[in-house]
This record gives structure tokens, C-alpha cells and sequence, in this order.
């Protein structure tokens, strides 16, 4: 006799179904064998789950149990198979009247037989969808989270017992047939808490430069002694962008459910990422990957703001590997059975000091770095990295006059509502395209998108020369050129908005 569950396994950002069959013969009472390619994590799951049997008193059948993990070309990880299994067993001695082909059971146990929660809720609940299979068999901890996706039957359970005495019903209640909760009344992000740039005196140019980065989604690079806010400055970039619209709420979400940062009840990430890795991170942890791949830093950061302190302290092969995502908005992982794709579309707002003691270039504080000491500093971001930021500025720290000033600074929301603007220039400018924002633009499409006039042509002619700029440079200013365009309405690209986007070229090349 043999029993089948299914269950499911999440293979990158996404769930897949899985069969767990359950038999018993031969074999002394008590063994189990978990076949089907289980890693420890899983193989683990027949302690756990005798425990929680012996626990919850329940008959357990007098053979050997051998429990099986279907398809067995998917490796399996983690807890969340402790109760499909454990159910699995118990059906071969139990009469359940649920149609086990038209449900999903998932959870981890403990030894008690309490029910735990499990990561990726989400990505399961939407297969479940897909594949229309109606009825899943949750942790009470994940309920919210699955309770996003409507048109499924949800029963949250807290432990083993209130599970068997549910698939011993002839006539199954479901407590959750619907999308029960509105998101307005789920515990959302507060994960940004983003610094209004009313309260930053000075830094005008700064400020500028968040605008623009804002509203053509360019990287952007800050250079400053310490102490001349540039965290500060950092830390009001998400609060220059638009909210995450509903498809990206529950695309944020499923990448922070996988990675297991919904934490403390949160269940929605509605408000944009901003993440602040240390320059210590592993690459791992920046970019992501592992033996069960994981969505690293830059992937949380997708749809906001990836913030890197202390750029030229990380290290060169974590910085190396930003290239591609930097490049293609996506990072492929790869493993024994094949790559795996995380989204990170961010905007990377990097910090650094001028030189290794800060205070190179500053007015006050004498620097005591030697010129090669200085070289040495700015070499460790190498070439490509530099390529891929499209705006440099310099960030001196604010004068005493400019601390003291009572003029008011103009509040966030007036910045945000002119990046919006400037962003729905784009949307309509990019709507036969693939692009999203100016900084997607590839060369032919910033000769298309970008065209000058006379005088325009003539003072980039000029730069281009006089600066000796390289091919990526003058694409680049273009497209910051047509950024600046979009913030101030204008559908040509003039010289004057050339002329502001030529003062963001690097300053370390
Ligand atoms: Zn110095």
C-alpha cells in the first residue's frame, strides 16, 4: 500500500510541485528511508517527524516506511516537507477523505508537532494557482502571505492534530475561500525610511543630481570627505520615486519571502527597497547564490535603491560581479543544474572619499595622502564599474554659513513630483521599446531617442575633443542630457541641458 502527497520546492524565485509518496513493508518498525535526491536538511525530516507522530500519540504503521520525493531529478532543501510526509504516513494506516491530487501541504514540524512557518509562501501559493490546484494546507504563521493570491481554499494549520482531525472530516470547511484581507489593512514595509532632502542644508548639487538619477533611473556615484552627508543624501533617494505599483508590491514580496525577510509579521513590501549592505558582505551575500541558491543583496534591492558605502572598500571580485546585473537587470547563478535568473533592476547609489584619509580637495583640512596614494584609492573601482555609473559628484562638506542658513530647503515631494513627470515622458517616449527609463537606453536607441541641434552638436563636438572623451562617455552624458530634458518639459535636447549633464562626467577615469 502506498500513499501520495504533493507538495512543493522552490527552485530560485519560483515553486514547483512535488509528490510525496509514502509506502511501508519489510524493515524493522520504525526505520524511515527518504529517497529522491533530499539534502541533509530534508533527510533530517524523518527525526522530526517521528517525534512529532510519537508526540501526537498517532498510529504509525509496523513496517519499514520508505518516503519518496518526486521527480527525483529536483534536488530538495529545507523543512517544508515535514508535513506533507508525516501526512503521507499517517494515510497508510488512516482513512482521510480529502482527494490528496487536488492539494498542496506544506510546513516544517517541530518535535512537539507544532507547525512552523516556511519560506515562499508566495512563489507557492502562485504555482498553486497556475497549476490549478485549489486547496492548500499552510503554516498559520504564512496565512497573510498566501492570502494574497485569491481564488485558492486556505487552511492554515497550527499543528500536526488539527490537521489529522481536518482530513478525517468527510466534508472539509475551508476558513479561507477568498482574498479575505485587503492589503490596505496588512502589516506593511517600513523599511524605508527615507531622509526628506528639506532637512539636508546646502548640497545643491547634490540634490540636483538625486533628482536626475531619480528620474532617468542612472546610477550614481558620490564623492566626499566624511562627515559631508553623503549617507544622508543616499538615504533620500527612495523617497524621490514613485510607489511600487501592485505587480511590483507582489514581486518585491515574493523575493523577500523566498530570501525569508518577511520577518516580525510583515507581509507585503509595498514601499521601494533600500538596501545597505556593508563593504564586509560576502559575494554570496551581495550577489547571491550558495549551494541552495538564495536572492542576494542586489536582488532585495530590486525595483529601489541599492546603497554601497565605502565603494572602494569592497571587495574587487564583489565589485566585479555587479557588471552584469549593473549591465542586464538580471543575475544568472549558476549551478549543477543549470543557471537560475534573479531580477535586480536598482539604482546603485555609491559612496566613497576623495582619498584614503577623506579630506582630498577639501578647504579646511589639509590631506596627507602622496598623488600616487590618491591614484591607488581611485584604481581600486575599476573601469567597467565606473562605465556603469552614469553620475559623478563631488559632495565638500557644507560650510558653517550654509549649516546656520535659515533659508528654507525645498521639501522631497516638490522633487518627486518633477521626477514623476519626467518619467511619464519616458513611459510615452519608450512605449514600442524595451527600455523603461533613459538609463536603459543601448547606443542606437540614445542616436534615436537623443538627436541635437546645431548648437547642441557643436558644444558636445567641443567637449568631446577639449575633455578627450571615450565612446561610453558620450553616450552616457547624452543620455543624462536627456534626462534633464524630460525633468524640465522639454522634448529636444538643448545645449544648456548638455552643457549641466557634461558636470556629472567621472571624475576619477
Ligand atoms: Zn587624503
Amino acid at each position: 500500500m502506498s500513499t501520495k502527497i504533493l507538495s512543493a520546492a522552490l527552485i530560485g524565485l519560483e515553486a514547483e510541485i512535488i509528490e510525496v509518496e509514502a509506502d511501508s513493508g519489510g524493515g524493522d518498525f520504525g526505520q524511515i528511508a527518504i529517497v529522491g535526491l533530499p539534502d541533509t536538511s530534508v533527510s533530517e525530516a524523518k527525526e522530526r517527524v517521528k517525534s512529532a507522530l510519537r508526540n501526537c500519540s498517532h498510529e504509525y504503521p509496523k513496517r519499514k516506511i520508505t518516503v519518496n520525493l518526486a521527480p527525483t531529478n529536483v534536488k530538495k532543501h529545507g523543512p517544508a516537507y515535514d508535513l506533507p510526509i508525516a501526512v503521507s504516513i499517517l494515510a497508510l494506516k488512516n482513512k482521510f477523505f480529502l482527494d490528496f491530487s487536488k492539494c498542496i501541504i506544506v510546513g516544517e514540524l517541530s518535535l512537539s508537532g507544532e507547525v512552523r512557518a516556511i519560506t515562499g509562501i508566495l512563489a507557492i501559493a502562485l504555482k498553486a494557482k497556475k497549476m490549478g490546484i485549489k486547496n492548500l494546507f499552510i503554516p498559520e504563521e504564512n496565512l497573510a502571505e498566501a492570502n494574497l493570491i485569491s481564488e485558492l481554499n486556505i487552511f492554515p494549520i497550527k499543528n500536526l492534530n488539527q490537521l489529522i482531525s481536518v482530513l478525517k472530516k468527510k466534508q472539509i470547511t475551508w476558513p479561507i475561500n477568498e482574498l479575505s484581507i485587503l492589503p490596505a489593512q496588512l502589516k506593511s514595509s517600513a523599511i524605508n525610511k527615507s531622509v526628506n532632502l528639506a532637512s539636508i542644508k546646502g548640497q545643491a548639487k547634490a540634490k540636483r543630481a538625486l533628482e536626475i538619477a531619480a528620474a532617468g533611473g542612472h546610477n550614481i556615484l558620490l564623492i566626499g570627505p566624511p562627515g559631508s552627508g553623503k549617507t544622508l543624501l543616499a538615504q533620500a533617494l527612495p523617497g524621490l520615486l514613485s510607489p511600487l505599483s501592485g505587480e511590483e508590491i507582489l514581486e518585491v514580496t515574493n523575493i523577500y519571502s523566498i530570501a525569508g525577510e518577511l520577518k516580525n509579521n510583515l507581509t507585503l513590501i509595498t514601499e521601494r527597497p533600500f538596501r545597505t549592505p556593508h563593504h564586509s558582505a560576502s559575494g554570496i551575500a551581495l550577489i547571491g547564490g550558495g549551494a541552495w541558491p538564495r536572492p542576494g543583496e542586489i536582488c532585495l534591492a530590486h525595483r529601489g535603491v541599492l546603497f554601497l558605502d565605502e565603494f572602494p572598500e569592497f571587495a574587487r571580485s564583489a565589485l566585479e560581479n555587479l557588471r552584469q546585473p549593473l549591465e542586464e537587470k538580471v543575475i544568472n547563478i549558476n549551478r549543477a543544474a543549470g543557471s537560475l535568473c534573479f531580477p535586480c533592476n536598482f539604482i546603485l547609489i555609491a559612496a566613497m572619499n576623495p582619498c584614503p584619509c577623506g579630506y582630498h580637495g577639501d578647504k579646511k583640512i589639509l590631506c596627507h595622502c602622496t598623488t600616487q596614494q590618491i591614484f591607488n584609492y581611485g584604481r581600486k573601482i575599476s573601469g567597467p564599474i565606473i562605465d556603469r555609473i552614469d553620475l559623478h559628484i563631488n559632495v565638500p562638506r557644507a560650510s558653517f554659513e550654509q549649516l546656520e542658513s535659515d533659508k528654507p530647503e525645498e521639501d522631497s515631494s516638490a522633487v518627486k513630483a518633477r521626477v514623476e513627470k519626467a518619467r511619464q515622458w519616458q513611459t510615452l517616449r519608450f512605449k514600442e521599446t524595451p527600455f523603461t527609463t533613459n538609463s536603459d537606453m543601448t547606443s542606437v536607441a540614445v542616436r534615436h531617442f537623443c538627436q541635437l541641434d546645431n548648437s547642441s552638436r557643436t558644444l558636445l563636438k567641443e567637449a568631446v575633443s577639449r575633455l578627450n572623451l571615450s565612446s561610453r562617455s558620450y553616450f552616457r552624458i547624452l543620455k543624462i542630457a536627456r534626462t534633464i530634458a524630460d525633468l524640465s518639459g522639454s522634448d529636444r535636447v538643448l545645449s544648456a541641458h548638455l552643457a549641466e549633464a557634461l558636470q556629472y562626467r567621472p571624475k576619477i577615469e
